[in-house]
């Protein structure tokens, strides 16, 4: 029996200063602060001395090559570039969910990418009215295009759609009462509730109708002498279907009209891109609403219009007016960065099919059947000649449904083809869990009966070869495993 003497192992390892003092040391790490290579090398250390603590522990040899100089060395590197990589990280999205919000709602446009980079790598105009060479206003940029494209009077933007509810409610009906639909009441995902929002915004709440049928009657008999505000919201995230009514918002504006009180309207996502024309749901475009007579109205900037995280505000010059006064104004502003995304994203909205080819919500909502099969097939025969992909994932080509999501269209089915993967002595859920975590970009699939199934539909142009690339990582780890 060799006896191992532990306690002398673990006096064998050097400690960090003489580490330090070593010119390969100093050179592997030329680049980075010294404080930061100390720590990474203690931290290696430190991980060292665990495992040698596990039980088993390592074996005489393992530990002798664990201890190597240049192995302690490659271990500390390993833990600095862990410690400099970026938290917030780029993933895969094969959830067939266009929209969506846990992974960051919209991707940018290429245009959008690139005004984002010219705008604030420099200083700009951001407040300056270059014609006049005085102060300006940074709503000035992108207030134009918005009204061109949905014949608008008037344009404001705030930080998201949330806020832009927020304030339009406190700067037009603070202390007075705000009438809406109890078949409108939602609630979007997290603190976002339409009565929760009204008591901060100090707004009284008057519920009109029932929660499937409000009548034009209904609205008529609530408007009173403390009425300040109909509020009209987009029931973005469900339908209530079978016994059902609302006014027509013709009849709507009439009445506001009549009573010479506004109608505001959260229309929640908002699209620019006739999706109906396309032969997708049943959204009609901000247009219509303005057309139609609402005096103001709200939507996101990166739901379906695809931009980045804003809070669009339309309507009638003299209430923009107002909300671009008031005090919350300067708390509730976005960032150049936030302007130059949108200003981009919404050229391409000059003209649809240019929105089709360069918005990537739009492009992802808008393709076909046909396209998802095509790629999926590409995927499946990429796989399939790969020796060690194809030694451990079993692959099929099934049909399924896409959503848009963030709560838009929730009805609207998109129809797809997937990748469904399967991996011997895994369980869905163990594969879709590695898949997870895998590098170098983690994949976000779905799970569908006992099968992990990626829908290409939400993956960007460009982005076939990372995902093989991350397959092929998980797909090593596992035959090194079973090598073991
Ligand atoms: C999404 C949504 C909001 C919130 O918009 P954000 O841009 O996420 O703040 C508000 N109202 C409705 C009806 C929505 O659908």
């Amino acid at each position: 029996m060799i006896f191992i003497d532990k306690n002398a192992s673990l006096r064998s390892l050097p400690a960090v200063g003489r580490l330090l003092e070593n010119p390969q040391t100093l050179a592997t790490f030329a680049d980075f602060p010294l404080a930061l290579v100390s720590q990474s090398l203690a931290e290696a250390l430190t991980q060292l001395r665990n495992l040698w603590a596990q039980d088993p522990g390592p074996s005489e040899l393992e530990w002798a090559q664990m201890t190597q100089f240049a192995s302690i060395l490659a271990r500390a590197k390993r833990v600095l570039e862990a410690h400099l990589s970026s938290h917030l990280r780029p993933v895969l999205n094969l959830t067939g969910t266009v929209i969506h919000t846990n992974l960051g709602r919209a991707p940018l446009s290429f245009r959008a990418l690139q005004a984002v980079h010219n705008v604030a790598s420099q200083y700009s105009n951001l407040e300056y009215d270059l014609d006049v060479g005085t102060r300006g206003s940074r709503h000035d940029h992108v207030a134009k295009r918005l009204c061109a494209l949905t014949g608008a009077q008037s344009a404001l933007v705030v930080n998201n759609n949330a806020a832009a509810v927020l304030l339009a409610l406190r700067a037009l009906a603070q202390g007075g009462e705000a009438v809406v639909s109890r078949g409108q009441l939602v609630e979007i995902g997290g603190s976002f509730r339409i009565p929760d929002i009204m008591a901060q915004a100090g707004v009284i709440l008057k519920e009109v109708g029932t929660s499937n049928k409000t009548h034009l009657r209904d609205y008529q008999q609530a408007l009173g002498e403390n009425t300040r505000l109909i509020l009209k919201v987009h029931t973005s995230n469900y339908r209530i279907v079978g016994f059902v009514h609302q006014p027509a918002l013709t009849d709507l504006v009439e009445l506001a009209r009549q009573r010479q009180i506004p109608l505001f309207e959260d229309l929640g996502s908002g699209a620019l891109f006739d999706f109906p024309a396309a032969g997708v749901g049943d959204e009609p475009t901000v247009a219509r609403s303005i057309k139609a007579g609402v005096d103001l109205l709200s939507f996101s900037g990166d739901k379906l219009l695809g931009g980045a995280q804003a809070g669009i505000i339309l309507g009638r010059q003299d209430l923009v007016t107002k909300l671009r006064g008031h005090p919350w104004m300067r708390a509730l502003r976005v960032d150049k960065m936030t302007l130059a995304a949108l200003e981009a994203t919404l050229t391409a909205y000059e003209d649809p099919e240019l929105a089709r080819r360069e918005v990537p919500v739009v492009r992802m909502i808008t393709a076909s059947y046909q396209e998802m099969a095509e790629k999926v097939a590409g995927l499946a025969k990429a796989i399939a000649t790969d020796e060690v992909l194809s030694s451990v994932l079993k692959i099929d080509q099934v049909d399924a449904v896409s959503r848009i999501g963030g709560g838009a269209l929730p009805l609207t089915d998109l129809p797809t083809r997937c990748l469904q993967m399967r991996a011997r002595d895994l369980t869905a859920k163990e594969l879709f869990d590695q898949l997870r975590t895998v590098p170098p970009v983690p994949i976000i699939a779905r799970i569908v009966h006992d099968a992990v199934v990626a829908d290409p539909r939400t993956l960007l142009p460009g982005q076939e070869g990372m995902l093989l690339d991350s397959l092929r990582h998980w797909a090593q780890s596992k035959t090194t495993a079973l090598q073991e």
